[in-house]
């Protein structure tokens, strides 16, 4: 029976699938103990599993290439590893032989035990550990919960999958693709997560906040994923296929339309040059980005390098990352930011501290990296032996008061020094910015300037923390709200600081990626945007059908205006 469940577009795109459902806890676990006569067969299906998830990692790790192979693949051994442990398998096979457990209750079982260890840890490192022990063990539990035969299954692989889950560490997203997985459906998480962020950046339709759908959905139900409405259809009908069809059609037509504008500079109607840099934090953005025309990098999320490995990542890795990444945009500008961890982002290095009370407002970005000398100034060198292949901006996140960016400069002149006595070839000169993400940073912007070379406006956090609604609760996405008056009067006022102090500005938050957001960026004096790659296209064409000069008249009104209709009948006046 057809069922259309609701949840938030986070990543735009139609796509036919079968489902998969991946949260362990979710599985139907029958714990009725096993007759004797039962225990051999449940013994093999367990082994059967085991093989069928080994197997599954080594066809990732045998299809994975390109620049983020060695980080993905080492994440994958790790789980490897985990699978072929003696001491897991043992306890397993005990609880089904000795226990007469069933398969399913004895890796529920077994997982149980195993995370109370983990989270007993102090080294927050290891306990960090846990989040493996679940990906592996739901990996098992997927595989016995299928009980299609491999024929099917290979049909089922050739549709390909769509992900069902509670939600998705960032960390999991970057090999759902080589997983052949089409598209993501979460239960929770939000738009703004750091996933949906990752899934824009891999064209991957994702929903998110669709509520019910771990309890609808089984393994292999056929779905309809619609990241543009918002909408899984379980079991489509002809009239839904068609509907996908003449999606699929119209994408098409829309695409080559836009793939027009690919090398065509971005101006508006009334020619004035505005410049669209792309947002990374995988290797394929870059291609992406080129192919698309973006003017730069005008934001590279190192964190995602860190997020990847069960090490923190040395200076020599770091620097062919950042090497490459500068190589590859073949001389326009990389604007690195250095490493924004925290609690809020899941992270498998255990460099955050998972146990703090209120992590959003807790140690991340360059508090942490203030917090951590050592690690501070291993990814400055790294980022200025970079600088010798092409131009870097050093950017800061998390940003409240002078003093960071008075350090930060410090660290910068210091790990230049010591690397040119050292015989590194480093760029001469360095712009040095702030992430404006902190409402502090924002109104003290007068005092802080004098500071930087640069501003980057983070709407995704800035917006969270003025209007103290958490980019990740989707309970709270209606107040979640980018044009809050408050908002906007910050953005106007940190823009025309900028130009006040012919310091450049760009905004780089999920915002700027919004064509329907354009407008009203261009009207408040937005010129430098940057977004994921994706979007270039369709916002450099929302520029060139406005008029700046008239929008720009617009301004005073728009700060004034009370709400969304309001702006809506001011901008129609352009
Ligand atoms: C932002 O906060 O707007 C931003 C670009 O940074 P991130 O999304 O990585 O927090
Ligand atoms: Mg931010």
């Amino acid at each position: 029976m057809r069922i259309v469940l609701a949840g938030i577009g986070a990543s735009r795109g139609m796509v036919l699938g079968r489902a998969r459902l991946v949260q362990p806890s979710q599985f139907i676990i029958d714990e009725t103990p096993l007759e004797p006569a039962e225990i051999e067969a449940e013994a093999a299906r367990l082994q059967q599993a085991l093989e069928t998830a080994q197997s599954e990692l080594r066809a990732i790790r045998e299809k994975l290439h390109g620049a983020l192979a060695r980080e993905i693949g080492e994440f994958i051994d790790a789980h490897s590893m985990l699978l072929n442990d003696p001491e897991l398998l043992t306890g397993l096979f005990d609880l089904v032989r000795r226990g007469r457990y069933r398969a399913g209750a004895a890796l529920k079982l077994q997982r149980d035990r195993l995370a109370a260890v983990f989270e007993a840890m102090d080294d927050p490192y290891l306990r960090s550990r846990r989040e493996d022990i679940d990906h592996v063990i739901g990996r098992v539990q997927s595989a016995l919960a299928r009980e299609t035969s491999p024929a099917e299954r290979q049909i089922a692989a050739r549709v390909g999958t769509i992900l069902v889950s509670d939600q998705i560490a960032p960390a999991e997203m970057t090999h759902l693709t080589a997983q052949g997985v089409l598209a993501a459906v979460c239960t929770g998480s939000s738009a703004l997560s750091h996933s949906a962020i990752l899934a824009r950046s891999m064209r991957l339709p994702m929903i998110v906040g669709a509520h019910e759908a771990l309890a609808v959905v089984h393994d292999d139900d056929l779905l309809l994923v619609d990241g543009d409405q918002g909408q899984v259809v379980v079991h489509p009908t002809a009239q839904d296929l068609a509907r996908y069809r003449q999606h699929q059609r119209d994408a098409q037509r829309e695409g080559r339309r836009l793939a027009e504008l690919a090398l065509a500079p971005t101006r508006t109607r009334d020619d004035c040059a505005i410049r669209l840099f792309a947002n990374a934090e995988l290797a394929g953005d870059v291609a992406q980005a080129r192919a698309n025309g973006a003017d730069g990098i005008g934001l590279y999320r190192t964190e995602f390098l860190f997020l990847q490995r069960h090490h923190l990542p040395d200076e020599e890795e770091q620097f062919l990352a950042y090497r490459d990444l500068v190589l590859g945009m073949g001389g326009l500008p990389v604007t690195i930011r250095t490493l924004d961890l925290g609690a809020d982002k899941a992270d498998a290095t255990g460099l955050a501290l998972t146990t703090e009370p209120n992590p959003a407002l807790g140690m991340r970005g360059v508090r942490l990296s203030m917090r951590r000398p050592a690690l501070f100034a291993t990814q400055m060198r790294a980022i200025l032996r970079a600088s010798a292949y092409g131009p870097i901006r050093i950017l800061v996140p998390m940003v409240t008061n002078t003093i960071e960016m008075q350090a930060t400069r410090r660290l910068i002149q210091i790990c230049a020094r010591d690397l040119r006595s050292e015989g590194h070839e480093v760029a001469d000169q360095f712009d040095l910015g702030a992430m404006i993400e902190v409402p502090a940073a924002a109104i003290a912007l007068p005092n802080l300037i004098r500071h930087i070379d640069f501003v980057a406006i983070g709407t995704n956090d800035l917006v969270q923390y003025t209007l103290a609604a958490d980019r990740n609760n989707d309970a709270l996405s209606e107040l979640y709200d980018p044009l809050h008056p408050a908002i906007l009067q910050l953005l106007s006022a940190i823009i025309r600081c900028g130009e006040k102090h012919a310091k450049p500005v760009s905004l780089c938050g999920e915002m700027a990626s919004d064509a329907r957001y354009t407008p009203l960026l261009l009207a408040l004096g937005l010129t430098n945007f940057s977004m994921h790659s994706g979007a270039l296209l369709e916002v450099r064409d929302a520029v060139s059908r406005c008029d700046r000069s008239r929008l720009r008249k617009l301004a005073p009104r728009l700060l004034r205006a009370e709400d969304r209709d309001a702006l809506r009948r001011i901008l129609a006046k352009a």
